[in-house]
């Protein structure tokens, strides 16, 4: 499929596994835009602890995604900055509390069609990397490359120490073990839209690899589905 702008890409992958620098260099070097669609998750899970909305109320949860307005800014980074009803809520979306929550709203199937037709709206014309759970499975099944990225939980919460200590926060490897492995189990066990391989995804186990390996991996097979 030719898109006017370029190829969508999908990046998909358990939490940590560093979709998100990867997805955003990879863009940088391609000359491409980046979203990152775990950020629409947090805004609902963000904006329904605000309004003290009941993350379990379904109805009531399905009517805060349709009432929000995402709008989006293409950064010199290559990343489109999103903004929640004109705001840009910044750190705010990456406590975890807000991770939790967005993992427990983003089991509701029609709240998550109505974040799916914003991520649609702002990519479908190409030149856009994604990276989430479901981008290759059910929001661009037609996405002209599709990644998929994985790394033992173990690993995963040693980055995650890592990156937060050279940050000067304090890290606890138990806490952030287990909070990557509850998240992992109910985007990966969940009715709507589970977390799981397209069949068609190239499939990297960053585990043993440094970040740019992951870039390089990656660039290498966007590069080969555009030539
Ligand atoms: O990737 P990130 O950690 O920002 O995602 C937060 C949560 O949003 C995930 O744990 C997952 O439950 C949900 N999510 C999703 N589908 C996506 C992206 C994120 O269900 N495409």
């Amino acid at each position: 499929m030719s898109r006017p702008k370029g190829p969508v890409v999908a990046i998909d992958g358990t939490a940590g596994t560093g979709k998100s620098s990867v997805g955003r260099a990879a863009a940088q070097r391609l000359g491409m835009s980046f979203l990152s669609t775990g950020g629409l998750y947090r805004a609902l899970a963000y904006t329904v602890f605000s309004k003290g909305v009941n993350p379990s109320d379904e109805t009531a949860v399905l009517r805060t995604a349709q009432n929000i307005r995402f709008t989006f800014e293409r950064q010199d980074d290559a990343t489109l900055k999103m903004f929640v009803d004109g705001v840009y809520l910044g750190d705010k979306l990456n406590l975890d509390e807000v991770a939790q929550t967005a993992s427990k709203v983003s089991t509701n199937a029609a709240a998550r069609a109505v974040l799916t037709e914003q991520m649609r709206r702002v990519a479908k014309d190409g030149g856009v990397i994604l990276e989430g759970r479901d981008i290759g499975t059910v929001v661009f099944p037609d996405a002209e490359t599709k990644i998929y990225l994985d790394a033992s939980a173990a690993v995963r919460a040693e980055r995650r120490v890592k990156q937060l200590l050279a940050q000067g926060v304090a890290a606890d490897y138990a806490s952030i073990l287990s909070s990557i492995q509850r998240r992992d189990e109910r985007d990966s066990t969940r009715a709507a839209s589970p977390l799981k391989p397209a069949p068609d995804a190239v499939k990297i186990d960053t585990s043993a690899m440094n970040m740019e390996q992951v870039i390089e991996a990656v660039v290498k097979e966007i590069s080969k589905h555009a030539a």
